[in-house]
């Protein structure tokens, strides 16, 4: 981040300033805000006494300062003073549900997180194969509760926990806090093989989803002006590392799109070439569902034209080339673009709150968690969706990293934390279990709903209205459904667009390909 404290400072005193006066029940009127048309004064050195009520003054805070950044990027109301200070760190699934139960109850909250939107990953894949673009899959935070006059949003990474001090680390501040939550999610892990990281690039945020949509169309262009038919295969070859929800859907989307854009929009190219090959040590894709649905989710697959290599361990990557093995011997298989959704791990802030407090993480780096998702020995601290391992479910098998189980934690947790203010106890979090989906290509889905089974028509019409339903934002929910429409009546992708200027695309992808990739058996070096 390149926003220093101070200017940070000065960027959110400038649009609270510009800010007409916040409406509020319990609003006194002891602060008088600037209108929206007064010109801007200096920011004064010292602030009045008033503004430098602390948050939790029954705890004496040797960190003043922290606290009066805080009320300098949002002095609150007269009446807000002495609440609670909950500080959500991350605005995903979880955080932002939170945020909405928060929203205008009697807590100052801030949301930090290190983008300034919600993306939404379950449709990360249709922005990795041109289905739809980048604005569609994520909204702004500000936008989605900025609005309300207890939430304020902070753009920054947090990079530090003290628990003992109830402060956190952002942006080389320190912001204290009385209520913590982490929502932080997870990242991806190449277990142990970060050096496949550049080379099969995995599909966890927007920029993800851009490269790999733009590799396999900087390969589909390589191919239309290649005269070498083994290296034109070569650069129509994807590989996708994964066949759980999202490499299954990774798999059927691209082949989909690579068959119909080959077919119509370049001329050299051949239909028969274009290669979708899906790999996982599992013996089945989407293992985590019942046997019926993954075998139809298979067939399906194969009908389509992907190829299933299962049952096979990724030993290598480098390169245009996976290596593979598994009883039936070794393999390689060259291919331009290859992509990674095999293993997820918990964010590093897990594993760091776990230093800071010896609170037990699981081999995923997920933090253990108590009943109501505190961690252990500090009951101000609580991590809830993919941060966390919650095993106090029927059966104590923990909840999964989905975006259900996500945010109904952070509704629960929302609502616990409004109950104890109260003096009231909230029932124990039970986790309403919806089911999982997975869509492998236009109108076909394969849904696994408590025990009913859906495929087919029937399984993409459940899939798209819970996945419409879903989606925070009321405008992304319409575009999303126009696209979806429009693609299954015309065939056609709207996103297929390959940002940035294309020479400088061409010169690197040209050297990727040509001087550190081997090239594939046979490939001729000329263009
Ligand atoms: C490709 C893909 C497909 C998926 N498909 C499905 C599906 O079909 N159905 C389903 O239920 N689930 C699906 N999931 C899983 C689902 O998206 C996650 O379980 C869910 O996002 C978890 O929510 P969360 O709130 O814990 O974290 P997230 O939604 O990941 O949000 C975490 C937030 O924390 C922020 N952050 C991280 N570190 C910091 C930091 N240090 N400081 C500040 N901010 C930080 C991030 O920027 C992010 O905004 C999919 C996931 C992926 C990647």
């Amino acid at each position: 981040m390149g926003v220093t404290g101070r200017n940070y400072e000065e960027i959110i005193t400038h649009q609270l300033r510009a800010r007409p006066s916040l409406s509020w029940d319990t609003h006194t009127g002891s602060q008088t805000r600037a209108s929206r048309d007064q010109p801007l004064e200096p920011l004064p050195t010292e602030r009045p006494a008033a503004h430098r009520v602390i948050s939790a003054p029954s705890q004496p805070n040797p960190h003043r300062s922290v606290e009066r950044f805080f009320l300098e990027l949002d002095p609150p109301e007269e009446a807000m003073r002495s609440w609670p200070h909950v500080v959500v760190v991350g605005g995903g699934f979880a955080g932002l549900k939170i945020c909405h139960v928060l929203a205008r109850q009697p807590v100052r909250v801030t949301l930090i997180d290190k983008r300034n939107f919600n993306l939404f990953q379950p449709l990360l894949y249709q922005v990795a194969s041109g289905l739809v673009s980048e604005a569609d899959v994520a909204s702004p935070l500000r936008q989605m509760v900025g609005h309300a006059p207890n939430v304020q949003i902070l753009l920054g990474e947090v990079t530090d926990i003290l628990p003992d001090e109830r402060r956190l680390v952002l942006n080389g501040q320190h912001f204290s806090y009385d209520q913590l939550v982490l929502a932080t999610g997870s990242g991806s892990t190449y277990f142990g093989r970060e050096e496949w990281r550049p080379l099969a690039p995995p599909m966890k945020i927007l920029e993800h989803a851009d490269e790999i949509r733009r590799r396999l169309l900087m390969a589909l262009e390589e191919a239309e002006q290649t005269s070498d038919p083994n290296r034109r295969a070569f650069l129509q070859t994807v590989v996708v590392v994964g066949a759980g929800p999202a490499g299954c859907e990774l798999a059927g989307s691209l082949i989909e799109l690579m068959h119909r854009a080959v077919q119509r929009d370049f001329k050299q190219l051949r239909q028969q070439d274009c290669r979708v090959v899906l790999v996982d040590l599992v013996e089945r894709v989407l293992p985590t569902m019942a046997e019926p649905l993954s075998a139809a989710a298979a067939a399906h697959l194969e009908d389509a034209g992907v190829e299933l290599r299962l049952g096979l361990r990724v030993d290598g990557i480098a390169p245009g080339r996976v290596s593979l093995s598994g009883s039936t011997g070794e393999q390689d298989l060259d291919a331009a673009t290859i992509c990674w959704t095999a293993g997820v791990r918990a964010s590093r802030l897990g594993r760091l709150l776990s230093e800071r407090t010896g609170c037990s993480v699981d081999p995923g780096g997920r933090l253990v968690v108590e009943p109501d998702f505190s961690v252990s020995g500090h009951p101000e601290i609580r991590a809830v969706g993919d941060i966390c391992c919650y095993r106090h479910t029927d059966g104590g098998i923990p909840l999964p990293g989905m975006a259900g189980p996500a945010v109904q934690a952070g509704g629960w947790v929302a609502r616990d934390i409004l109950a104890r203010l109260r003096g009231d106890t909230l029932a124990p979090f039970r986790w309403l279990d919806l089911g999982s989906m997975a869509v492998i290509g236009p109108w076909y889905a394969v849904a696994d709903l408590r025990g009913v089974h859906l495929t087919g028509v029937a399984g993409w019409l459940v899939w798209a209205l819970a996945h419409l339903a879903f989606i925070p934002d009321t405008e992304n929910r319409i575009a999303l459904f126009s696209k979806w429409m429009w693609q299954i009546a015309t065939r056609q992708r709207t996103a297929l667009l390959i940002t940035g200027r294309p020479d400088q695309h061409l010169g690197v992808d040209v050297g990727l390909f040509r001087a550190e990739r081997p090239a594939a058996p046979g490939v001729s070096e000329a263009a």
